[in-house]
C-alpha cells in the first residue's frame, strides 16, 4: 500500500515537466490523479505513462485562467470519485524581459497564468475537501509551485518574479484560513531552483534575462545556469515530485504555510 492509496489528486500543467513528474510519483504513491493541462496530448501522455505503471489517472483539458472550468472540473472529480484530496497548483509560464520592455498584456498574462490560477484552483477545491468522507473525516493538501524566484529577484524575469511571490503569501494566507477553520486543509508551497524542463526553451531570449545570465548565446542553456547552482547541476522534475508527494502524505502532516526549497544550495549562498 502507497502513502496515498485512496486518496484522490488533482494536477494542473501535467503534461509536461514537474506536472507530469508530479503526477506519475502521486500515482506510484497509490493516488488516483486527475491529470489537467492546456496541453492535450501532452496530458493524455502523462495518463498513458501512469496507466503504463500500473497506475490510476484520467485526463481533461484545462486553461487554468478560466473559472468556469475550474467550477466544472472539480465537481467533475467529485462526480467521479467523491473525494478531493491533494491539488497541486503546477501550470505556469515564464515571462522574461526588462520591466520597461514588458507589455501590460504580457504581465498580465503572467498573473493570470501563475496567480489567478492558484487562487480560482484554491477556491473551487476547498469546498470538495471540506466535503465528509466516508469515515466522516474532512482535510486536504494544496500544493503551490513557486519557484526560488519568489524568494528572491532575478534580472530580466521581474513579471515572474512578482507571480511567483504572490504565490508564496497566497500560499501563508490560505494556510492561516485553513488552520482556524479547523479544517484539516494544509497549504503549502514548493520552490525550485533550475530544473531541467521545456520551460526554458519557451522563454524570451531576446532581452535582459539572456543578457544577465547567458550573454552571447543564440538560447537559454538550462544547463550552463544549472551549473551556477552551488551542486554544479540543473535539478529533474523528479526531484520535485519528491516534494510534492512529501506535502501531499501524511508525512507532511504538520506543516502548514511552508516552504519547501529544493534549488540544489541556488538560495543558500
Ligand atoms: P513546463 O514543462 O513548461 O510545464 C508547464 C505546463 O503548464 C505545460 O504543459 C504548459 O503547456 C502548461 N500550461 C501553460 N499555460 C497553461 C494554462 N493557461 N493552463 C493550463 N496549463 C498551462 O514547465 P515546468 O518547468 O514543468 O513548470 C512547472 C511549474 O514549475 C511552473 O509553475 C513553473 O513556473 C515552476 N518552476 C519551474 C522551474 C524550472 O526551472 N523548470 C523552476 C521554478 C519553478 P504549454 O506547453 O502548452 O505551454
Amino acid at each position: 500500500m502507497g502513502a496515498l492509496t485512496g486518496r484522490v489528486a488533482f494536477v494542473t500543467g501535467a503534461g509536461s515537466g514537474i506536472g507530469r513528474a508530479s503526477a506519475i510519483a502521486l500515482a506510484a504513491e497509490g493516488a488516483i490523479v486527475f491529470v489537467t493541462d492546456i496541453d492535450a496530448p501532452g496530458g493524455r501522455e502523462t495518463v498513458a505513462m501512469i496507466e503504463k505503471a500500473g497506475g490510476q489517472a484520467t485526463f481533461r483539458g484545462q486553461d487554468v485562467t478560466e473559472e468556469a472550468r475550474w467550477a466544472e472540473l472539480v465537481q467533475r472529480v467529485m462526480d467521479l470519485y467523491g473525494r478531493l484530496d491533494v491539488l497541486v497548483n503546477n501550470a505556469g509560464i515564464g515571462t522574461s524581459g526588462a520591466i520597461t520592455d514588458v507589455t501590460l498584456d504580457q504581465w498580465n498574462h503572467q498573473m493570470a497564468v501563475n496567480v489567478t490560477s492558484c487562487f480560482l484552483g484554491i477556491k473551487h477545491a476547498l469546498p470538495a475537501m471540506r466535503t465528509p468522507r466516508p469515515d466522516g473525516r474532512i482535510g486536504g493538501s494544496i500544493i503551490n509551485i513557486s519557484s526560488v524566484a519568489g524568494l528572491g529577484g532575478s534580472a530580466g524575469m521581474a513579471a515572474y518574479c512578482a507571480s511567483k511571490g504572490a504565490v508564496r503569501l497566497m500560499t501563508k494566507a490560505v494556510a492561516m484560513e485553513c488552520a482556524a477553520a479547523r479544517d484539516g486543509i494544509r497549504c503549502n508551497s514548493v520552490h525550485p531552483g533550475i530544473i531541467d524542463t521545456p520551460i526554458w526553451q519557451k522563454l524570451d531570449t531576446s532581452g535582459a534575462l539572456q543578457a544577465a545570465v547567458d550573454p552571447g548565446a543564440n538560447a537559454l542553456d538550462v544547463k550552463l545556469i544549472g551549473a551556477g547552482a552551488p551542486v554544479g547541476h540543473p535539478g529533474q522534475p523528479e526531484d520535485i515530485a519528491a516534494g510534492v508527494v512529501f506535502l501531499a502524505s501524511d508525512a507532511s502532516r504538520y506543516m502548514t504555510g511552508a516552504e519547501l526549497v529544493i534549488d540544489g544550495g541556488w538560495t543558500a549562498h
